[in-house]
């Protein structure tokens, strides 16, 4: 929570809905969460959001609760808001969905993307390519971040709002997944199948361009080491109370 930006903190204190302040502590909770900053299954107290952004419980809640219902946050009764941890089999379903839903964007978008679009992704793409090679986790955790980015854009090009806040969510859940279970050293997004899949896209190359990114996601989830997390965690295994 100490990352958390002081000038953010001044916008909410002057005003805005109830409603719009707790977006914004969405908001901010979401990038914390989905860059690791805070780690999964750490606890997040009403009290403790409600004071660092000086807003009541109820607002805190409701943003706790807004993360929930994105899957980024769980609530247990009587425990409190935590985030998310998500398992094997939630992992394999977030990227089922996305093979689902990612070549019919792939295809809408092949027909709508403007030249200035085209731009947008090659901008993209290098901000992409600035991560690569660097080590440590804060550079992991850029280019997990920027390699997500790719697929919002390409479901912003698409111009569907509705699939759009579905894409925002997978991806959220997606990087919550690649940062637990990518193994260590591997990319989260091949950036060459990023480039391939924009040529297409410029070449509006629809067949291609589908299996291209059906061929990328079965390599996205093929990075994820979903066995050694599967077991139980030590305090189960030991039988430990609480
Ligand atoms: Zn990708």
């Amino acid at each position: 929570m100490a990352t958390m930006n002081i000038e953010h903190l001044k916008i909410i204190r002057t005003g805005g809905s109830v409603e719009d302040r707790a977006q914004t502590i969405r908001d901010h909770l979401r990038d914390a969460i989905v860059d690791r900053r805070l780690a999964p299954a750490a606890k997040l107290s009403e009290s403790e959001v409600g004071a660092l952004f000086n807003v009541s419980r109820t607002i805190a809640r409701a943003a706790l609760q807004m993360l929930a219902f994105e899957g980024l946050v769980r609530i247990e009764r009587n425990r409190g808001a935590f985030v998310a941890n998500p398992s094997p089999e939630e992992a394999r379903q977030v990227f089922a969905s996305r093979r689902l839903m990612e070549p019919g964007i792939a295809a809408v978008a092949c027909e709508r993307a403007t030249a200035r679009d085209i731009e947008a992704f090659r901008v993209q793409l290098g901000e992409e390519a600035r991560f690569i090679g660097q080590r440590g986790p804060a550079a992991r955790r850029a280019e997990i971040k920027a390699s997500g980015d790719f697929h919002l854009l390409l479901a912003s090009v698409a111009g569907n709002a509705i699939l759009l806040r579905f894409m925002e969510e997978l991806i959220a859940r997606s990087s919550l997944v690649i940062a637990l279970y990518g193994k260590s050293g591997a990319s989260s997004c091949g950036h060459s199948e990023h480039v391939d899949i924009l040529d297409a896209l410029e070449a509006r190359d629809v067949p291609r361009m589908n299996n291209l990114m059906i061929r990328h996601l079965d390599h996205l989830e093929a990075d994820l080491d979903l066995r050694l997390k599967e077991g139980l965690g030590l305090k189960e295994a030991l039988n430990l109370p609480g």
